[in-house]
C-alpha cells in the first residue's frame, strides 16, 4: 500500500520535533507533523525555558545587597515585570522560530492545526483533511490538572503564569511538586508575597528526605510562606480578591492562586481507544521499551507516555524510535540513572537512589556533608548547602548522589556521568579536589555518618 508519508508525527515538543526531524534529516523519510499550538511544546514554550528565565530573574533580588557585603555600593531598583515579560515573550517567539525552521530545513512538512487518529494508519485534520502513513508518532505531552474544589476555575496554573499583565501582591500558590516549589522560589525572589500550602507532611515526595527537608527550610527561610499539611478547601471570588478557605481552618484573600497539581497526558479525544491504543490508569499511552504502543504502526514518546516528565527523555525516547523503526538499529530506552535537576531556591539536584529507596534494597553507607557556602556566608547570609551519597556496602557503587546547593543542576550533570559508569566510592574518594569550591566535598568525605 502506498501512503502519504513514512512518518506521521502528532505534537511538535521536544520528543516529536527532535523524532520528525531526524526521521527526515538522517534517515531520508518522508515526514508530515501536526501540532495545534506553539512549536517547541511545554518545555520551550510553558515549561522549562521560560521557567529558568523567571528563575534567573528572581535570583537578581538578593544581588544588590550581596554585592555591598562585597564593598560594592549598589542599590536595587524594583523589579519591572512588563519589561521582563516582553523579553520573555520575544525570545520565545524567537525559539519557536527555531523549531519551525529545524522542522523546514529537515524536509518536514508541518500542519499548523490538531490532528486524530482516524485508523492505525490515517490521521484526520481538524480541516478534515486525511493523511496516510506507514508509521504515526504520538508526541501529545501533557496538560496542568486541577483538582475538582469549589471555586477551583478561579485559579491559574503554570500555563498562565508567564503572562500575567501584573505580578500579583499576594498569590497563593497550591502543590508541593517540581512545578509548585520552583515558583513559590521564583515568585518570593520577585517580590511577591507567596504563599504555599501542600497536603502532605513534607514538599517534594520521593526526593531524597534530607535533601527535600533543606530545601523546604531555606525556602521558609528567605520568606515563602510554606504550610505543610494543607489543602485547599474552597475558593470565591470577593471585593478585593480571591478568598480561600483552607483544611487547616483559615479563611485569606489573594490576589491570585495558582494551582500546581500534577499534569495529565493529552490522550482524550484523540481516538486511541476507537483504534485500539491502549491507554494506562491516568491517561497515559501504554508502550514498550521501543515506545510501540498495542497497535504495531503507532508508538508514543515523551510526556503522554507517562514514563519520566522530562524533556532530555522524550528527546532520547525520540531519537530511539527513529533509530528503531528508520535506521534498523532496535534501540530500547535506557532509563535508568537519570540526572535531573529541581530549579527550587536553593537548587537540588539528584540522580539514583534516595536514602530512603536504597536502605529498602540493600545495606548502604550514607555520606553527607551540609555547610554555609563561603561565597553566601561572606555575604553574611545563613543558607547552608547539602551533598550527600549513598554507597552500596556490597559493591561500593554510589547507588545515588543528592546536592543541594545554587547550581546543583550544573554540578549533578558531572556527577551522573560517574554514577552512570558504576562510580564506587573509592573512586570518588581518590579524585583530586577542586579547592576552593562547594563540590569538593564530594570527593572528600571520609567516614559515613550512618550505615543502615
Ligand atoms: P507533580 O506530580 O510533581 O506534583 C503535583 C503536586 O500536587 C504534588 O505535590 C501533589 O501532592 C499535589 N497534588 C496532586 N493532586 C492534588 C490535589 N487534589 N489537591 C492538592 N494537592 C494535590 O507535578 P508537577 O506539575 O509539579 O510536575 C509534573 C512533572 O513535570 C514532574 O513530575 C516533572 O517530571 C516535570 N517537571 C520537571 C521539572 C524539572 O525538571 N525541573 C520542572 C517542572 C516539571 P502529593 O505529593 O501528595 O501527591
Amino acid at each position: 500500500m502506498e501512503f502519504d508519508y513514512d512518518l506521521f508525527v502528532i505534537g511538535g515538543g521536544s520528543g516529536g520535533v527532535r523524532a520528525a526531524r531526524v526521521a527526515a534529516g538522517e534517515a531520508g523519510a518522508k515526514v508530515g507533523l501536526a501540532e495545534e499550538s506553539r512549536y517547541g511544546g511545554t518545555c520551550v514554550i510553558r515549561g522549562c525555558v521560560p521557567k529558568k528565565l523567571m528563575v534567573f530573574a528572581s535570583e537578581y533580588s538578593d544581588t544588590a545587597q550581596d554585592a555591598q557585603a562585597y564593598g560594592w555600593k549598589m542599590m536595587a531598583g524594583g523589579f519591572d515585570w512588563p519589561m521582563f515579560r516582553g523579553k520573555l515573550e520575544a525570545e520565545l517567539d524567537r525559539l519557536e522560530g527555531v523549531y519551525r525552521n529545524l522542522l523546514a530545513n529537515s524536509g518536514v512538512e508541518t500542519f499548523d492545526m490538531r490532528a486524530r487518529i482516524a485508523d492505525p494508519h490515517t490521521v484526520e485534520l481538524a480541516d478534515g483533511t486525511r493523511k496516510t502513513a506507514k508509521h504515526i508518532l504520538l508526541a501529545l505531552g501533557g496538560w496542568p490538572v486541577k483538582p475538582d474544589l469549589p471555586g477551583a476555575e478561579l485559579a491559574i496554573t503554570s500555563n498562565e503564569i508567564f503572562h500575567l499583565d501584573k505580578l500579583p501582591k499576594r498569590l497563593l500558590i497550591l502543590g508541593g511538586g517540581y512545578v509548585a516549589c520552583e515558583f513559590a522560589g521564583i515568585m518570593n525572589g520577585l517580590g511577591v508575597q507567596t504563599t504555599q500550602y501542600y497536603r502532605g507532611a513534607q514538599i517534594l515526595r520521593g526526593f531524597d528526605e534530607e535533601a527535600r527537608g533543606l530545601v523546604s527550610e531555606e525556602m521558609m527561610q528567605s520568606g515563602v510562606d510554606l504550610h505543610l499539611g494543607t489543602n485547599v478547601l474552597e475558593m470565591k471570588q470577593v471585593e478585593d480578591g480571591i478568598w480561600v478557605k483552607g483544611t487547616n481552618g483559615s479563611e485569606r484573600v489573594f490576589d491570585q492562586v495558582m494551582f500546581a497539581t500534577g499534569r495529565a497526558p493529552n490522550t482524550s479525544d484523540m481516538g486511541l481507544e476507537d483504534v485500539g491504543v491502549k491507554l494506562g490508569r491516568r491517561g497515559e499511552i501504554e508502550v514498550d521499551e521501543f515506545s510501540q504502543t498495542s497497535v504495531p504502526s503507532i508508538y508514543a514518546i515523551g510526556d503522554v507516555t507517562g514514563r519520566v516528565e522530562l524533556t532530555p527523555v522524550a528527546i532520547r525516547e525520540g531519537m530511539a524510535f527513529v533509530e528503531t523503526v528508520f535506521k534498523g538499529n532496535p534501540t530500547p530506552v535506557d532509563h535508568e540513572l537519570i540526572p535531573t535537576a529541581i530549579f527550587t531556591q536553593p537548587e537540588i539536584g539528584t540522580v539514583g537512589l534516595s536514602e530512603e529507596d536504597a536502605r529498602d534494597q540493600e545495606p548502604v553507607e550514607i555520606y553527607c556533608t551540609s555547610f554555609k557556602p563561603m561565597q553566601q556566608a561572606f555575604a553574611g547570609r545563613s543558607d547552608r548547602v547539602l551533598m550527600k551519597l549513598v554507597v552500596s556496602q556490597k559493591t561500593r557503587k554510589v547507588l545515588g548522589c543528592h546536592i543541594v546547593a545554587p547550581g546543583a543542576g550544573e554540578m549533578i550533570q558531572m556527577a551522573g556521568i560517574a554514577i552512570k559508569m558504576g562510580a564506587t566510592k573509592e573512586d570518588f574518594d581518590r579524585t583530586v579536589a577542586v579547592h576552593p569550591t562547594m563540590s569538593e566535598e564530594m570527593v572528600t568525605m571520609r567516614q559515613p555518618v550512618r550505615t543502615a
